[in-house]
């Protein structure tokens, strides 16, 4: 079950965030076209991550939600839940830990990191933030494995660095400066701007 492309893991994310949705309405089991229209992706393609992960349903019925969620947590969860750093303590850092702890999540925000004085050394929302500095000694001794960074662009490069070299093990990239893959850290850029500018293309060219 190891090394599932990517994408299929990102997808088994959203599978499981609807069939939870799908589940508090009281609802059982779910054919694969039902779920591609949720999540308005093929049911060839639900069919084939659903197959990847080992999962089979009945033609009558359907899959049985219930086992799925299950099956998915197994796949994409660990058992203890991950432990996150945010690097950035500035309005989109607060953001993610708010809506983070708001959500039953196993991912879990254990501490920031920030340079300035203003920050560091006290907590936001339970999360205890300390001076970049501190990185290598606070990962070691909290079991961190993911970074979220969420600082200015221009220090971005180096920031990722220090986290590689501290031990950890994935990296969110939340400004829009591209990092160079890292050998050893899984890398993800997600850059807001970006993204808003391809809506709004879509909407422009709509009119
Ligand atoms: P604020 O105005 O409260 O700082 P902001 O969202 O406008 O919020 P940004 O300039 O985007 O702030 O910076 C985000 C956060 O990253 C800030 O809290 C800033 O202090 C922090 N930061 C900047 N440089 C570094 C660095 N080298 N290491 C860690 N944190 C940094």
């Amino acid at each position: 079950m190891r090394n599932l492309p990517d994408k299929t893991v990102e997808r088994l994310s959203q599978y499981r965030r609807s069939l939870n949705n799908q589940l508090e309405k009281g609802k059982t089991h779910i054919f694969s076209h039902e779920i591609a229209s949720l999540l308005h992706i093929t049911p060839v393609q639900v069919r084939r991550d659903i197959m990847l992960i080992g999962y089979s349903g009945t033609l009558r019925k359907g899959y049985d939600i219930k086992e799925m969620v299950e099956l998915i947590g197994k796949i994409i969860d660990t058992s203890d839940g991950q432990k996150i750093a945010v690097i950035g303590l500035g309005n989109l850092g607060k953001a993610f830990i708010h809506y983070l702890q708001e959500k039953k999540s196993k991912l879990d925000i254990v501490a920031a990191f920030d340079i300035n004085p203003d920050k560091i050394n006290k907590s936001y929302s339970d999360v205890f933030c300390y001076h970049f500095d501190q990185i290598e000694e606070v990962v070691a001794a909290q079991g961190i494995r993911i970074g979220i960074i969420t600082t200015p662009p221009e220090v971005v490069t180096d920031i990722a660095k220090r986290l590689k070299q501290a031990g950890i093990k994935g990296i969110l990239n939340y400004t829009p400066k591209p990092l160079n893959e890292q050998e050893g850290v899984y890398l993800e850029e997600y850059d807001m701007i970006t993204s808003l500018e391809k809506v709004a293309y879509f909407v422009k060219i709509q009119d």
